[in-house]
Formats: C-alpha cells, structure tokens, sequence
C-alpha cells in the first residue's frame, strides 16, 4: 500500500472532470525534459484506455531526440510548430491538465491560450509556490516527480487496472529523469515500491534506461570531453563549479536540442564540489542550469540573479546579455552566497 498524499478531495473533484468531460488537453512546461514528457503521456495513456478519445498533448516548443521513441510522443502538438491548431484545441477543452510547472510563464507563448481558455483546469505539479491559475490545484513538492504524481493520481481514482504499459513506461521515464536515474531526490521507499508496480505492468526498466541515457551521437560525447577538459571551471573555496558554451562552440560539435542536458551534473563528481552552474547560449537568451548537492538552495541563487526558480538541487533560469555578463552575474553571486552556509543566505532574503 502506499501513503495516501493527494487530497481525497481534489482526486474527487479532479475525477469528476475526468468522467464528465469529452475534450482533454494535457499542457507541459517549455523545452520538455523527460518529467514533463512522462508524466503527460502517461495521463494521455491513461485517458485513452479510459476511453476518452479527444485527448492531446500540447508542449510549447521541440523537446529531444531521446524522447521521441515514448509512446505517443508522435502525436504530441508542437505549439511552435502549429500555433493555431494547439491553440484552438485548448480553446475547445473541456478539461485542460497542467503539469509539471507551477507558474504560466513556465509555458511561455502557451500562457495567452491556457489562461484565457474556459476549460475546467487541473494542476498536477511538484514545484514549490504555484500560482493561483488552476480549479484544482495537486502541488506536492516532497514528490521525486510529478509523473510519480500522475501514478498516485491513478491509483486513487480507483482504476488502476487502465493503466496499460505504455502508461507505466511513460510514469517509469519522468520517475527515472527527475531523479538523475534515482540518485537523488529519491530516498523514500514508496518511490521504489511504485516502481515495482510499473515493473509488473511489463515495462523494461533497464531498456527504458538505455534508450534515455545511452544514445549519444560521437559528436554530443566529444563536445562533453571538451567541457570537462577545457572548459570546467572550479572555485575550490566555494566549492563551485562553471561550465559555459558559446553558440559558436555547439556549432563546432553540431548541437541539436538535449545534447547538453547533464553536463551540468558532471562537476558534482568531484568531491567537495557541490554547487554547479552551467551557462549556455541560446538562440535569443542565455539559459543557466543550475544543481547542488545537500542543503545549498541553488534556486534561491537561480530566483536572486537568473530571475528563474525550481528544486532546492535542481533549478534553473535565465540571463539576456552576454555570456560574459552572465559570467559576471555568477562570480559576483558566488561572492554574495557562501554555498556551505545557507544560513547567510536566509539573512540577504
Ligand atoms: P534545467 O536546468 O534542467 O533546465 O531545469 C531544472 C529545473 O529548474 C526544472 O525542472 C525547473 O523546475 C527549473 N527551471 C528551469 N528553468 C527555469 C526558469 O527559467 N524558471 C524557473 N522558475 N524554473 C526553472
Ligand atoms: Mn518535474
């Protein structure tokens, strides 16, 4: 058995709208990652099986390669791609799913058509202070993912019977991705025992792995021996590390979207290092990933200089100037936050 989290309330209320409604659209946060991607597809699965059959998944903007073997992720509507017909879908929604963001500037050009849309609108969401947008609002930031939460969500409206395998493969990857292969943000025992139950749903965890996690291009693994070799930067006393890239340097290792994702991790195999910054050059902006390990808030430091947010470990924001602005911005915030005394930190705020 596992804990009963999710309000019963809001699971009735959400259920209602489940049962009732005829039109779903299941919306995720810009530049998907594999949570977005999995926890939406796996409620996707789980309506089609219910038996809904006007269900689609809207995501702002192209997510990567890696992803695009998922069930279902073929028929994900690109909202960059077809602006039109991703917005009058959420137009005519009965039901619209928001998850895996708290706030509508996380999906960006999404935001206009999601806000002004009639449609009964359910949060599903794992991210601290969501803002006020939804009719049901599941925001539950001690969840690994909100794919675990779309699982839990399931299992309580009673009908787990309707989550098939593609479901549990696409729960599995989100699990899987916003837990760095659960290796952090991932010590409570029922995250393992809901694995097991996706396991027995016929999913092929260590394949599911593999398809993910090892299907670089030679390029994207050159690229990461560059970084590491010349373009890490460590500052031992705050026991920080950098990592940029310029436009000019992905072009050099033929970047497509995702080839990046993890280099910003990689510094925090270094012992004593547990701060982690990587600035990369965007087409319009500069995207800054940032991680830490233990108690260092890095998405105060992402919400302080980067005007961003996200997880104590994981978060993430963004900078519009140069990379050596951005650089700047940085170095003169590892000044201001000691990353080993967050109790300086709750003094600036
Ligand atoms: P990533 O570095 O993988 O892009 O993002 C890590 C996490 O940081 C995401 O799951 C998300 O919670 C958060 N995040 C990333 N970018 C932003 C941003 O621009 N604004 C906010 N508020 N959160 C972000
Ligand atoms: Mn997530």
């Amino acid at each position: 058995m596992i804990t009963k989290i999710i309000q019963e309330e809001k699971i009735q209320k959400a259920k209602k709208y489940v049962e009732k409604g005829e039109s779903f659209v299941i919306v995720t946060h810009v530049t998907p990652d594999g949570d977005a991607l999995g926890s939406s597809l796996g409620l996707y699965h789980f309506l089609t099986a219910y038996g809904k059959d006007n269900v689609t998944v809207v995501v702002p903007n192209e997510f990567p390669q890696f992803y695009k073997w998922m069930p279902g992720a073929k028929d994900i509507v690109i909202h960059e791609k077809y602006p039109e017909f991703a917005e009058q879908l959420i137009g005519e929604a009965d039901v619209i799913f928001c998850l895996d963001f708290n706030e509508p500037k996380r999906i960006e050009k999404l935001a206009p058509a999601v806000l002004a849309a009639e449609g009964r609108k359910v949060l599903i969401d794992h991210h601290l202070d969501p803002a006020d947008f939804c009719r049901v609002e599941m925001s539950y930031p001690q969840m690994s993912s909100t794919s675990e939460m779309i699982f839990r969500f399931i299992c309580r409206m009673g009908i787990f019977d309707l989550m098939n395998q593609e479901a549990a493969a696409c729960i599995y990857t989100g699990m899987m991705t916003d837990t760095g292969a659960f290796t952090y943000n991932s010590n409570k025992p029922e995250v393992y025992v809901i694995i097991s139950e996706l396991i027995k749903k016929g999913i092929d965890k260590d394949l599911i792995y593999r398809k993910v996690f090892q299907v670089y291009s030679e390029a994207r693994l050159r690229m990461q021996g560059y970084v590491l070799y010349e373009k890490m930067k460590t500052y031992p006393e705050k026991h920080a590390a950098l990592i940029t890239l310029s436009k000019e340097e992905l072009g050099r290792f033929n970047y497509v979207t995702g080839d990046t994702e993890g280099f910003v991790n990689m510094p925090l195999n270094i012992e004593g290092v547990s701060f982690s910054v990587f600035i990369r050059e965007d087409k319009d902006y500069i995207k800054v990933s940032l991680r830490s390990v233990g108690d260092f808030p890095c998405n105060q430091f992402a919400s302080r200089y980067f005007n961003g947010g996200g997880h104590k470990n994981a978060s993430g924001g963004e900078f519009h100037g140069t990379l050596d602005e951005a650089i700047a911005v940085f170095e003169k915030g590892l000044k201001e936050f000691n990353p080993n005394k967050t109790e300086e930190i709750e003094k600036l705020i």
